[in-house]
């Protein structure tokens, strides 16, 4: 296993004070480090955007991709060597915009991995733009007369299009946050774990006071398995005008994984298949 130190780079974060971006690795590397996953058996892949420059941060190894494409990078990292824990990282408007079909199809496909977005409703790296998480009426640099659009509702769509985890979690509640990621990384599927996380620079309207006045923890009466309770919870943000915002798990089931049932890998990680004996004459043929 790996320390909460030993999880730390030496780099100086380049967040701003104040955002949840902290408390959220804070939480990601706790819970590494209560499972017991060293840090070289744990790869994060990044999109673009605040939250890309987690993996300078967190001391696994870690890939820094194109904006939207968090997702399919961990997915191909995840499939070269399935013995990874495999982490993906984005914004929303990173993963619910620019990387929205990836972020759709992830949920049939279910391949066994977290993937984290930094839901602060705003482009925060580019200065305050609207993000599909901008609620409506929020005046923002590309919205100067009020937002026109509702946002999406990630939770709803990841039950609806197949996900076998859906859960959001404040950044706020640190604990809690922790707690969640552990269920996350140990359920085998693909685990999709909302955070709402305070931009303090650049989003006035969803501050951490806003959230904390409004959220409330899932309890033992939400029945996980129910996917229409699930929806039901998933849309209670919006049906109760942002008054009630349930954190938690949503909805949790049990689906093979993509990996375990891919006939190539049955026999280990891709990456440790011999490959000296491999006859590529035929398709060097066909394609150079
Ligand atoms: S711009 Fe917003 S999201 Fe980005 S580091 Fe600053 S507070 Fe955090």
């Amino acid at each position: 296993m790996s320390t909460v130190q030993e999880l730390s780079t030496k780099e100086k974060p380049q967040w701003c004070p104040g955002c949840g971006n902290f408390s959220l690795h804070m939480a990601l590397k706790t819970a590494l480090s209560e499972l017991g996953i060293p840090r070289e058996k744990a790869v994060m892949a990044t999109g673009i955007g605040c939250s890309g420059k987690s993996n300078h941060y967190i001391n696994t190894y870690g890939y820094e991709s194109l904006h939207g494409r968090s997702v399919p990078t961990a997915a191909g990292i995840k499939l070269a060597n399935h013995e990874l824990t495999v982490i993906a990282e984005g914004g929303d408007g990173d993963g619910y915009g620019i990387g929205s079909a990836h972020f759709l199809h992830s949920f049939r496909r279910n391949i066994d991995m977290l993937y984290i977005v930094h839901d602060n409703a705003i482009y925060g790296l580019t200065t305050g733009q609207a993000s599909p998480m901008t609620q409506k009426g929020m005046k923002t640099k590309s919205t100067p007369h009020g937002n026109l659009e509702i946002p999406f509702n990630p939770l709803a769509v990841a039950i609806a299009a197949g996900g076998t985890f859906a859960a959001r979690v404040f950044a706020g509640d640190i604990m809690h946050m922790k707690d969640v990621f552990k269920q996350a990384i140990a359920h085998k599927g693909f685990a999709l774990v909302d955070v709402l996380q305070p931009c303090v620079t650049f989003n006035k309207l969803n501050t951490f006071q806003f959230w904390q006045q409004r959220v409330y923890k899932l309890d033992a009466t939400h029945d996980t398995s129910n996917k229409a309770a699930a929806l039901e919870k998933a849309f209670e943000e919006v049906n109760s005008g942002y008054a009630k915002i349930p954190i938690g798990v949503f909805y949790k089931e049990e689906r093979p994984t993509y990996e375990s049932e891919a006939p190539q890998l049955q026999s280990g990680p891709l990456v440790k298949h011999a490959v000296a004996n491999e006859a590529i004459e035929k398709a060097l043929d066909e394609f150079m």
